[in-house]
């Protein structure tokens, strides 16, 4: 049986940065991913806020993170964990691809978009309902789209989509964008794009395809209809923690509690990236988080 030093959950920009940490320290790592190396940041069009890269596309980032990783000898293994119990010293992984057994174990499986709740949004989803501009953008070729949300990967993600669509509306709760300015300035000048603030959507309706939302003014409760071809999802993301949740403390919004060296309630278990409670959430700031986390795996496994 193998018994890896580290398991790291998730080859986000946190778990391969991990990897590349601890595969240098010649510790024995896998790296346990089950989608696709680079997460959420191989589906990001281009990052411009990534030191070292004027502008990079998220999938090249995680092709070259990858390979980094590897090349100092972390190994990939294509599986789900369910869930991740401590059997003494060490810890054992239950994943649909059989059990992995480690000393130690970093967390760093990531998020997955939010639902916004409303009728029609789950009948539709592969119908004209998406939740990444980047995969399905070019199927919206000349024709009228929604985003809702008013965060970064919202705008983001609406300003990708004016590439292919004909007119992106962005539907947002607020009179505000919580995204960063840089991005709030590029949108709101750009002829493609049309602002409904104060608004929600009440709800996505269509035949076999999507065909409008009905938007609500949550000032004037009045409602309107926009026919729209595709509606994109952007608010929020849900962290992936079921898998650990008896072995950590959570935040109320539903993340990990890090103690100050990086540390979970369970010796030998860390987290990084997404699935932590901070103030940022970035490419950069998961970087950082794995970069702490596997050198807290360094410190620990050095003191047993
Ligand atoms: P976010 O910052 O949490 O924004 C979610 C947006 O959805 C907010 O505008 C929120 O409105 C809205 N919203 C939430 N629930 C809603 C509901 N039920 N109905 C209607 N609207 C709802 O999420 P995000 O944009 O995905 O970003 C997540 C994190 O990743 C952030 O820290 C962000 O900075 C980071 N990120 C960074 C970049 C980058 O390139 N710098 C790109 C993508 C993401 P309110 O504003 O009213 O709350």
């Amino acid at each position: 049986m193998n018994i890896y030093d580290v398991a790291i959950v998730g080859g986000g920009p946190a778990g391969m940065t991990a990897a590349i940490y601890t595969g240098r320290a010649m510790l024995m790592t896998v790296i346990i991913e089950k989608g696709v190396a680079g997460g959420l940041m191989a589906l990001t069009d281009k990052l411009e806020n990534v030191p070292g890269f004027d502008s990079i596309g998220g999938g090249e980032l995680s092709e070259l993170m990858l390979k980094q990783a590897t090349k100092f000898g972390a190994g990939l293994m294509m599986a789900d964990v369910s869930k991740v119990e401590k059997k003494g010293d060490l810890f054992l992984l239950h994943t649909d691809n059989g059990e992995v057994t480690a000393r130690t174990v970093i967390w760093a499986a990531g998020s997955s978009p939010r639902k916004v709740g409303v009728p029609g949004e789950m009948e539709y989803i592969g119908r004209g309902v998406s939740y990444c501009a980047v995969c399905d953008a070019a199927f919206y070729r000349d024709l009228r789209v929604a985003v809702i949300g008013g965060g970064d990967s919202s705008l983001k993600e609406a300003l990708y989509l004016t590439r292919f669509a004909s007119e992106v509306v962005i539907i947002h709760r607020r009179n505000e964008f919580r995204a960063e300015k840089i991005i709030q300035d590029e949108v709101r000048k750009h002829p493609k794009i049309k602002l409904i603030l104060e608004s929600v959507v009440e709800k996505i309706t269509g035949k076999d395809f999507v065909e409008s939302v009905t938007v609500k003014n949550v000032k004037s409760g009045a409602l309107s209809e926009h026919p729209v071809d595709g509606v994109f999802v952007f608010v929020g993301y849900t962290p992936h923690v079921e898998a650990v949740k008896e072995l950590v403390t959570l935040s109320p919004t539903g993340r990990i509690l890090l103690k100050p060296d990086g540390a979970t309630g369970t010796p030998g278990l860390f987290a990084a990236g997404d699935v932590v409670e901070k103030l940022v959430y970035q490419v950069a700031t998961a970087i950082g988080c794995g970069a702490s986390s596997a050198t807290a795996v360094e410190h620990y496994l050095a003191g047993h």
